[in-house]
């Protein structure tokens, strides 16, 4: 079976785990113009923004040649659990006749994600099915250290770019691992690249840790951030994002035997200010907010989708949150008009005005 996914982040770890399950992977082209416009074409006007990104990528898909769709399913008051009935309404009338493959959260329905799997596992065994999630699990772990590692150096590189094209190899490395003695290998080979590159010596005055929050898939897929992490580290800042693709996987697919609590403590930290699951992340944006605060971050970059209702709540929280917990938030609607230029104003305002505040504290 042709299969595809909605492309969001670290894709190399999707493709790998279909590939391992016997599929014939097509992997959709980045997001570009061409994709953001076919999404806004096809998608109703009041849709959010992920939607439209999400089905221009899959008309890219179906014209690829795409027979199948991997994607999540969503839950709550938000339109997530929607997403792929609308979306396979849409292609059929654009004359695409696609299956969806909809894996919502294990804990809500275990029968219905049992289904699913089966759906995919075609004639393997259950064994080798294990087999392949755990390990695509393992490698989706340490890909995300890496990257953390590699968020923490970024800044202080000596030669600009040098991080971003050290990444790129270490993604074009991890395609190839088939095996654990592999994955062992391009997991030292890629601390060995990350070690090696030059970094500039920065006082502690002079750092500056930035948590990136927000709905999944604006915080996740850079192409449509206008490479939030990247520039940032670029303008001398470390971050970290709320969501990495192996804390989902871990939260929704493992089972509670491979858990810790950490999502739950954050959901626990929002609790005061969102009572009831109001859909999307909004709950964890509030709480990753205060938990970023508590380890020691100096801003907090919040990522709101256009036509986004829970992101749209926590936004109107951030000035209450930003006032008690004595930390800059800044929010950035994101959609398919969004200028860089603009943006990027904005960013270095705001990282002048985290510098003044760290100066003011150092010197008092
Ligand atoms: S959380 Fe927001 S952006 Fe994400 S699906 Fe729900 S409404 Fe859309």
């Amino acid at each position: 079976m042709k299969v595809t996914f909605p492309y969001m982040g670290t894709v190399v770890i999707y493709k790998k785990l279909l590939e391992l399950l016997g599929h014939e992977v097509i992997v959709p082209p980045r997001p570009s113009q061409k994709t953001l416009d076919l999404g806004v074409k096809h998608s109703p006007e009041f849709a959010c923004f992920p939607f439209k990104t999400i089905m221009g990528s899959y008309i890219e898909a179906c014209e690829m040649g795409a027979e199948a769709i991997v994607t999540s399913g969503g839950h709550g008051p938000c339109r997530a659990g929607f997403y792929s009935e609308v979306h396979q309404r849409e292609l059929l009338q654009l004359g695409y006749e696609v299956d969806f493959i909809v894996f919502d959260s294990i804990y809500r329905d275990k029968d219905r994600f049992l289904q699913q799997v089966k759906k995919l596992k075609g004639n393997q065994s259950w064994l080798k099915v294990m087999k392949s999630i755990f390990f695509t699990y393992q490698m989706v772990r340490e890909i995300d250290k890496l990257e953390m590692k590699l968020q923490k150096i970024r800044p202080y590189e000596v030669k600009q770019g040098e991080t971003t094209k050290v990444w790129q190899k270490i993604e074009k490395v991890f395609d190839k691992v088939m095996i654990k003695q592999e994955l062992k290998a391009v997991v030292r080979q890629g601390y060995e690249w990350l070690d090696a590159i030059e970094r500039a010596e920065v006082s502690p005055m002079e750092q500056i840790k930035i948590g990136i929050v927000g709905e999944i898939f604006v915080v996740m897929e850079s192409s449509i951030n206008m490479e939030i992490e990247k520039v940032m580290g670029e303008l001398g800042c470390e971050v970290e994002r709320s969501h990495y693709l192996s804390e989902w996987v871990k939260d929704n697919m493992l089972p509670s035997l491979f858990k810790n609590s950490h999502e739950e403590e954050i959901l626990k930290k929002g609790e005061p200010y969102i009572e009831i699951n109001i859909g999307g992340h909004a709950k964890q944006t509030v709480g990753q907010i205060i938990d970023f605060k508590e380890r020691g971050y100096d801003g907090i970059i919040h990522l709101m989708p256009f036509g986004c209702l829970p992101e749209l709540i926590s936004q109107s929280i951030t000035p209450k949150l930003s006032k008690e917990y004595d930390i800059p938030i800044l929010t950035l609607s994101l959609d398919e008009q969004t200028g860089q230029a603009n943006n990027r104003t904005r960013l270095e305002a705001f990282i002048d005005l985290i510098k003044n505040k760290k100066i003011r504290q150092y010197s008092a």
